[in-house]
């Protein structure tokens, strides 16, 4: 399937929930949420639509997937990956998701939303266990240490990034990622906490979608 390039917001309107694919815009009344909170398309008079158990199911798919940015082939592929492991399917599904150093370097607070995370990574700004990786679906494991790749000019754009987000708590540190940002280091504490994200995100009905 291609690459979705359409507007980051109309993502977000389409599933009814800031999904926060913009960085600082995102916590601002600019934010189309706040503005236009009804799907694009419609005049925003009427209630959403009554939905069919398939389109409750390849909503909370799609929600999910463009939350973490991925296409279709991409975020399929990391579902059948965690059908291959004994155990809850959800769980496995969405600590893949979440132990990707796209996410990891997003979730530590060196970028301000995914596509800018997976931006500095393909350009090769962040060493993993000092070996540079430009691979965004690069999966972590328990131990890894991602840091910025030297060079004072750099590591001022995440200093003065980091200095943001302390003021504005944008992004929440999961507690698997230990951040040190003197160092400009993420240390991989543990295994990502998939349990609660499993109810939030409503994985089962992902399971459901992919399962029929
Ligand atoms: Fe979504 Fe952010 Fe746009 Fe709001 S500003 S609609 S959260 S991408």
């Amino acid at each position: 399937m291609a690459k979705d390039l359409g507007p980051q917001c109309k993502r977000c309107r389409r599933e009814g929930e800031k999904l926060f694919l913009k960085g600082e815009r995102c916590y601002t009344s600019k934010c189309a949420i706040v503005k236009r909170n009804y799907a694009p398309g419609s005049s925003g008079g009427g209630r959403r639509m009554q939905m069919t158990e398939y389109g409750t199911q390849l909503r909370a798919k799609q929600k999910v997937k463009r939350m973490y940015g991925l296409r279709e082939a991409q975020f399929r592929n990391t579902f059948e990956a965690a059908t291959q492991k004994k155990g809850n399917t959800g769980e496995f599904f969405v600590g893949m998701l979440e132990a990707r150093l796209d996410n990891a370097v997003y979730r530590a607070g060196f970028a301000q939303s995914r596509r800018q995370s997976r931006q500095f990574v393909t350009h090769g700004h962040f060493l993993v266990n000092k070996r540079k990786v430009t691979i965004p679906s690069y999966v972590l494991r328990e131990g890894d240490v991602v840091e910025v790749s030297s060079t004072k000019a750099k590591k001022k754009i995440w200093e003065d990034m980091l200095a943001v987000q302390k003021e504005t708590t944008m992004n929440q540190v999961p507690e698997w990622l230990a951040v040190d940002k003197k160092a400009m280091k993420i240390t991989v504490a543990a295994a990502p906490q998939a349990k609660e994200l499993v109810d939030a995100l409503n994985v089962s009905l992902i399971v459901e979608f992919y399962s029929k």
